[in-house]
């Protein structure tokens, strides 16, 4: 690594430090019993450790987290998530391999444990609002796994993985591997638990979304199979630039993917997009979001080389 990479990059104590502030900005705060600023930085022992003064435990920022048993040093794992937010087109487990100097397996592990901390979680709140305008479209990418060889690199979608976006223009974009179908249930249940009410809602004219679309503001569509596209404010170009970045990169970057993992990587295209320079959030903020993320999250310990 270059020695001109910021200090939390190149060491481990540097970026538990980064980890302290970002996750404890009033002081330490005691994930056993919540107590805030009642804790003694504890001297000669594991790096970071505190002792609580009010439940009489110890701990450090990591507890909890992936981070906490993870052989791989604090600063790789900083560096790692750094790099993944940001490359627009994402960043292959080959590539951050030799560029952190890890096994392609370590590496491997650390994309999906940052694609998790990237997830909105399971309750991120509704997206758009009065005067909104939410586009909602869905597009088809790669074989679904299973298939027999002869239906496999068909032309049509009947054998395709299935997309579902939304994206609030000007805005965030939250997507959804949707399995086997889209039928009018699943288009319901997605705008229902994912878009506010008083949104203007732009679809396409796949049949799934006429009368899910009526329980909004204003609910149009545009037709493409009559070789509509845009009419006024009505389109949902926005969306298919998100699809178009996310397929590149799909395809140059990542190339196989399972479609058990298929929603990690419509996270970790969602996160950066949702966390980009016009929104006003510059690299080092993105990265500290999907850092917060993981430490927010309390991820367990899962084998994952067995998924
Ligand atoms: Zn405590």
């Amino acid at each position: 690594m270059s020695a001109k990479l910021p200090a939390r990059f190149t060491d481990a104590a540097a970026a538990r430090k980064h980890l302290e502030r970002l996750q404890w900005p009033d002081g330490p705060v005691c994930p056993h019993c919540g107590a805030l600023d009642r804790a003694s930085a504890i001297k000669g022992g594991r790096e970071g450790l505190y002792f609580c003064n009010a439940c009489r435990s110890q701990y450090t920022v990591t507890v909890g987290t992936v981070f906490e048993r993870s052989k791989i040093p604090l600063n790789v794992w900083l560096y790692a998530n750094h790099l993944l937010c940001n490359s627009k087109k994402g960043i292959s487990s080959h590539q951050l391999s030799r560029m952190l100097g890890v096994t392609y397996k370590t590496a491997w592990f650390l994309t999906h444990r940052l694609r998790e901390a990237m997830s909105p979680g399971p309750k991120p709140g509704p997206m758009g609002g009065e005067g909104k305008i939410v586009e909602v479209a869905e597009t088809y990418f790669g074989d679904r796994d299973g298939l027999p060889q002869a239906k496999k690199n068909k032309k049509g979608v009947a054998t395709k993985r299935i997309v579902v976006s939304l994206v609030e223009r000007g805005g965030k974009v939250r997507s959804f591997h949707l399995k086997g179908n889209i039928s009018k249930d699943k288009a319901r249940k997605v705008l229902f638990t994912n878009v506010d009410r008083q949104s203007d809602v732009v679809t396409d004219d796949h049949p799934a979304y006429p009368g899910a679309g009526a329980h909004f503001a204003q609910d149009s569509s545009v037709n493409h199979s009559a070789g509509e596209y845009v009419r006024g404010d009505i389109h949902t170009n926005t969306i298919e630039g998100v699809f178009s970045v996310f397929k590149r990169g799909m395809v140059g970057t990542y190339q196989h993917c399972g479609e058990q993992h298929l929603q990690r990587y419509l996270n970790e295209f969602d996160f950066r997009y949702s966390n980009r320079a016009k929104l006003g959030i510059d690299d080092a903020c993105c990265a500290d979001l999907a850092l917060k993320g993981i430490i927010g999250k309390r991820l367990t310990y899962r084998r994952t080389d067995q998924a």
